[in-house]
């Protein structure tokens, strides 16, 4: 066997003999279905300085910007499918191998590939549809964009007035109470923790997988580019996320 066939035998037994695994996914899997990589040289980040929460909730110019480069960066996001990775972990979540994904993605990429929402927990939250900053109101994006698109009217919410947002946790803005708690519990519950796509170097999410690990589950770290987590991982793979992913899960 060559080593990546070897690397591919490994996991899948890892997977095999687990229990309840859990799946955390970062941006390397999703810029295999065309998602830029927001941190990334070239990244939109780089060209623009990120709208801090402060700023937004502060100004109703950083609104409009911000919204203004919403719906201007939107189609990228709009066209993206989930990919051969997504499909993968949507798999073993049916086949009951894993118990919830844990995502720092926006995309929605991992619920449009048939992982049901409730074992979605998004630690970014999440940029297809926004929400009222005060009551939780749902908006879809495409009523807030043919109001803002005629006079760069801000949306308000009719319930309670409050701003809205996407629903994404912006620079600045405080991590969701919820998700990190069900991130954590099922973290700490799990047998066997797959890191995939992610650089783990953002924290407070790149805590996870060590807590894993000093809770005894198996690590394993899926990512084109060694992370500083690879040294305590019992498997480091350093591959395309699709391809590997598809030479482990067997589809139908
Ligand atoms: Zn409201």
């Amino acid at each position: 066997m060559t080593g990546a066939e070897n690397d591919v035998a490994r996991l899948r037994s890892m997977i095999e003999e687990s229990s309840r695994g859990v799946v955390f996914t970062g941006a390397g899997i999703s810029t295999e279905s065309g998602i830029p990589d927001f941190r990334s040289p070239g990244g939109i980040w780089t060209q623009y300085k990120p709208i801090d929460f402060r700023d937004f909730m502060a100004s109703e110019e950083m609104r409009r910007e911000s919204w203004r480069r919403k719906f201007a960066s939107d189609a990228v996001i709009q066209k993206a499918q989930p990919n051969k990775g997504h499909l993968a972990v949507a798999k073993l979540v049916q086949q009951g191998k894993v118990s919830s994904v844990i995502t720092q993605n926006v995309d929605g990429l991992h619920q449009l590939s048939g992982v049901p929402d409730d074992k979605v927990i998004e630690l970014h939250g999440n940029t297809t549809y926004a929400a009222c900053l005060d009551c939780g109101k749902r908006y879809e994006l495409e009523d807030i964009r043919r109001v803002f698109e005629k006079d760069e009217t801000l949306p308000v919410c009719d319930q309670c007035n409050g701003i809205i947002k996407t629903a994404t946790i912006s620079f600045g803005q405080a991590m969701p109470v919820e998700e990190m708690k069900a991130a954590e519990s099922e973290t700490m519950a799990c047998d066997l923790f797959l890191a995939i796509g992610s650089s783990l170097v953002v924290y407070p999410a790149a805590a996870f997988p060590e807590i894993a690990r000093r809770n005894g589950a198996r690590l394993v770290i899926l990512n084109r580019e060694p992370t500083p987590l690879d040294a305590i991982a019992d498997l480091a793979l350093h591959s395309e996320i699709g391809p590997t992913l598809s030479a482990v899960v067997d589809f139908d």
